[in-house]
């Protein structure tokens, strides 16, 4: 297209490509990184000393064997957890090393089943030993979307897919000091997940004190980071991969995106903070419920309903009032590009300006006063040619647009308008 020769047009060009991809994910929910905190074995020491959660904005994940240790004699403590909100995950039913024999469908499905049994649908898996191979990960991928390993720092990145069978976590041993994990929990600040692997709390083995461990996930809070178990952020972390490649469909009046889950055991629920192109001031809704923006924007969507819509044409839905002026129709040449138009035309900067906050989601907005104005409006095809130019009277962004749109054909345009004196120029992406 004879668009690209210009920064201008490849602004417009960007608006349009993206569309049809419109949807991406806030990185960690909103937070600078994440935090997840898991307890394996099953033990009562952990339940008996971990009270302090109560009182705190922070979610751990325990993972139980269900045929050894505390849990598969007396599993009320850690159901009293669940109960809170914290995770309960499957190490297996007896503990045995899967990579040496075990039968891993009864190893592993068998525990799964009998937390089932007790109303817990586990999601995730810790593997004994962090042992694992290619056939007892695939065993894993069965019954569970996602596994915890050990051996490294516990890291893992937004951006580039991990192995989903294989998630790392950083071991406290009786020889770790809270120094080296809160600089993990520093490093998990810029835009990382970390995971922490424990086992007992003031008791049993691996052991970390009640003080240590309730420091850690303090420190955690204060970095602002997202405390959350092990399932809740691994759920986010893949359903981004997801989202963000998921295609829109246009419709009469918005456009549909649909998805499929990436695995048979995500959560039943992920909650998703995501971005959404050409959402400002439409309707956005999943299943026939209205999503309402949240104050930045942003929209929390549930991805497993798989199929968001936005539809709408603009901010309200006020109906179209007649023009009350004699609106000075400005009526610029029609072969006039928007790069090329003097003295209205705005500089490439502004315009990229513009086009960029409302990529981010900032909805669309014009000083309008209490009732209708004198507005400009200048309508743009995809390729930045200019198609219209008017003054029209109008309360909202909506009203406007449906005061210029007579006589343009179907398709997407781009309109500017603002103050007659040129202030307050917006542009957004609009559709007849
Ligand atoms: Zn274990």
């Amino acid at each position: 297209m004879e668009c690209f020769k210009t920064s201008l047009c490849v602004a417009f060009s960007l608006a349009v490509s993206t569309f049809a991809g419109p949807i991406t994910t806030v990185p960690w929910n909103g937070h600078p990184g994440a935090a997840t905190f898991t307890f394996d074995d099953g033990l009562h020491s952990q339940t008996n000393n971990l009270t302090f959660l109560d009182n705190m904005d922070a979610k751990v994940t325990f993972f139980v064997c269900t045929g050894t240790m505390d849990f598969s004699t007396n599993s009320q403590p850690h159901l009293n957890y669940a109960k809170k909100g914290h995770e309960i995950g499957n190490h297996t039913v007896n503990h045995k090393n899967l990579t040496q024999g075990a039968d891993l469908n009864s190893e592993i499905g068998g525990a799964a089943t009998k937390l089932r049994s007790m109303g817990l649908e586990a999601t995730s898996l810790a593997t004994p030993y962090c042992a694992q191979n290619a056939t007892v990960k695939n065993a894993i991928n069965q019954e569970h979307f996602i596994s915890r390993g050990c051996g490294g720092g516990g890291l893992t990145g937004w951006d580039s897919e991990p192995d989903w069978m294989q998630i790392d976590s950083h071991y406290w041993q009786a020889s770790s000091n809270v120094a080296s994990f809160k600089s993990s929990l520093d490093q998990a600040a810029s835009g990382k997940w970390h995971v922490q692997l424990n086992h007992g709390v003031a008791g049993n083995w691996d052991v970390i004190s009640t003080a240590d461990i309730k420091t850690l996930i303090e420190y955690a809070v204060s970095k602002k980071l997202w405390v959350a178990s092990f399932s809740t952020v691994g759920a986010y972390l893949r359903a981004h991969f997801t989202i963000d490649k998921a295609a829109a469909t246009n419709t009469a009046n918005g456009f549909t995106v649909k998805w499929t889950s990436p695995h048979a055991h995500m959560p039943k629920s992920v909650p998703l903070r995501v971005k959404i192109q050409g959402a400002q001031g439409k309707t956005v809704s999943q299943k026939g419920k209205e999503i309402k923006p949240n104050s930045d924007s942003t929209y929390t969507i549930e991805f497993m309903a798989l199929e968001l819509e936005v539809s709408g044409e603009a901010l309200s839905s006020s109906s179209s009032k007649q023009v009350k002026s004699s609106s000075s129709s400005v009526a610029s040449s029609s072969s006039s590009k928007l790069a090329e138009s003097s003295s209205s035309a705005p500089s490439s900067s502004s315009m990229q300006s513009s086009s960029s906050s409302e990529t981010n989601g900032i909805a669309p907005r014009i000083a309008f006063e209490s009732g209708a104005v004198m507005v400009h409006c200048q309508v743009f095809d995809a390729n930045g040619q200019l198609m219209m130019s008017k003054n029209v009277m109008a309360g909202s962004a909506s009203e406007a647009w449906n005061n210029v749109k007579a006589g343009l054909m179907n398709g997407v345009y781009f309109m500017r308008y603002g103050k007659i004196d040129g202030r307050n120029t917006q542009i957004i992406q609009v559709r007849k």
